[in-house]
């Protein structure tokens, strides 16, 4: 595991000490890591190497940890979202997601990916069952907060009486998308982002080289998932360099023009809640870049359009284009017509000539 040393404590302090408790939450922003520390604390309990065990890990090599590894353990169970499959490196995260602070497609409310009640079902038909050759039976649930209603309503029944062998690691982005009394069932685990220099000496370990490494921590912002996903995967960096541009052609686009691009991309509107969690970090880098704070900026590449933006446009109006592409995110998520939510944003957006003077 890299990074999240308080966290990894925390559970290893349940191993060793035999002070587990039924259903863990890991919670914290997309591709920081969750569904790594998930998987390898899911390794740890189903280990048969008793002395790894006993000291919080995993040994890695026994047949326990070699099929809960590739996930074929049958005392574990691990449920991704439907429509989240086809997406990047699951051992990582869910999804490629985007680097910055807030938004993704998979809440509820825009529901792109689900947990359904079914999926929910056929789990406890299975924990019903006592675990086959471990101790425990282990369930990793990698995105709990696309789960629907009926499915963690289905659930709750489970987190409340569960089976004493059982036990279960939701990993959620944070708990306002969960009912309270799914959260209070669970013990919180909190994971932050991980520090510039621990992503690079990760991506170093994977055989990326230093300079590249460097890039890539800073386009991830902490974020080690996106981060070892980018270094794998180039098409992730295309399509997040394509997403970011728009904002600087939006800019320099006339009234006319700027419809036109809404109603382009209004007709992915798949694409959308990554696409606007992009803008939402573009936005936020360009006050940075004004503020002369050019350390924390995180979209480097973009540094010519974010001086041209910071240059041109007041503080006033560089926060207002920030909220309003929140807003529109948050619209969105709400099922907003995708079209105009997006005319009023790029119409929001500061025009060439509204600039500092
Ligand atoms: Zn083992």
């Amino acid at each position: 595991m890299v990074g999240h040393a308080a966290a990894v404590r925390l559970l290893q302090h349940g191993l060793t000490g035999g002070h587990l408790a039924h259903a863990y939450l890991l919670l914290g922003p997309p591709n920081i890591g969750k569904t790594t520390l998930a998987l390898a604390f899911a390794q740890a309990l189903l280990c048969e190497d008793e002395t790894a065990r006993a000291a919080g890990r995993a040994c890695g090599v026994c047949a326990g940890c070699r099929k809960a590894r590739d996930r074929s353990h049958p005392d574990l169970r691990v449920i991704e979202p439907e429509g989240a499959a086809d997406e990047e490196s699951p051992a990582i995260e869910g999804r490629e997601g985007a680097p910055t602070t807030r938004g993704s497609g998979k809440r509820k409310a825009a529901s792109r990916v689900q947990v359904k009640i079914e999926t929910v079902r056929d789990l406890q038909r299975d924990l019903a069952l006592r675990p086959y050759q471990a101790a425990r039976r282990v369930v990793v649930i990698t995105q709990a907060d696309a789960m629907n209603e009926a499915a963690e309503n289905a659930l709750l029944k489970t987190l409340e009486e569960p089976p004493s062998y059982a036990l279960l690691i939701l990993a959620a982005e944070d708990t306002e998308h969960l009912l309270p009394t799914t959260v209070s069932r669970c013990q919180q685990v909190q994971l932050g982002l991980v520090p510039a220099s621990l992503v690079i000496d990760a991506l170093v370990e994977r055989g990326v080289e230093t300079s590249e490494a460097q890039r890539l921590a800073r386009l991830s912002g902490g974020r080690i998932g996106w981060a070892i996903n980018a270094a794998r995967d180039p098409s992730i960096l295309q399509r997040r360099a394509t997403a970011l541009d728009h904002v600087p052609r939006a800019l320099a686009a006339s009234r006319a023009e700027r419809l036109t691009i809404a109603e382009e991309l209004a007709k992915r509107p798949d694409v959308l809640p990554d696409l606007l969690a992009q803008w939402q970090g573009w936005w936020r880098d360009a006050l940075l870049t004004q503020a002369g704070c050019d350390a924390w900026v995180m979209s480097v590449d973009q540094s010519a359009a974010l001086r041209q933006a910071a240059s041109r446009h007041t503080t006033a109006n560089l926060a207002a284009a920030l909220r309003a592409t929140r807003q529109a995110a948050d619209e969105l998520e709400r099922n907003a017509n995708p079209r105009l939510a997006l005319e009023v944003l790029l119409l929001s957006w500061p025009q060439a000539g509204q600039g500092i003077g």
